[in-house]
């Protein structure tokens, strides 16, 4: 896959019928603004961003969309303490995330930037490492 930073509204549109979505107009859209951010927008976010750029685009319609999005594995579903809406990751990639305390500003962390060791109890085998860390910026 195109590195998703740098894809245009054609590379979407295809990626949409890879994962046998129907790409209409509203889906590509907002499919494209999400894998080309990593602010990790809330539903309201994207409708706030929808409202700028496609008025007529309505609050179901981004809610819908993003969950079937979410739903086919293009984008991933995130939960944060500090928030209870869903969050959407554009890198549906392995990686970890900080959370700036002051802002709840999220970034990203390459998994490969994470170092950990884990022994599991006898008998199970890891299917998944979700790791949130938190802190403050001192200037
Ligand atoms: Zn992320």
């Amino acid at each position: 896959m195109k590195n998703r930073m740098n894809m245009n509204l054609r590379d979407v549109e295809n990626l949409l019928k890879e994962y046998g979505v129907q790409a209409s107009a509203q889906r590509i859209a907002i499919c494209h603004h999400v894998l080309t951010t990593n602010t990790h927008p809330t539903v309201d976010d994207v409708k706030a961003w929808a409202d700028d750029n496609f008025p007529k685009m309505s609050l179901a319609t981004v809610y819908n969309t993003l969950n079937l999005l979410s739903d086919v594995g293009l984008l991933k579903t995130l939960k944060f303490p500090h928030s209870d809406k869903a969050h959407f990751d554009g890198d549906s990639s392995a990686h970890f995330h900080f959370l700036d305390e002051e802002t709840g500003t999220i970034y990203d962390i390459p998994s490969e930037k994470m170092q950990y060791q884990l022994d599991l109890p006898k008998g199970f085998i890891l299917s998944e490492v979700d790791f949130l860390v938190k802190g403050k910026y001192l200037g």
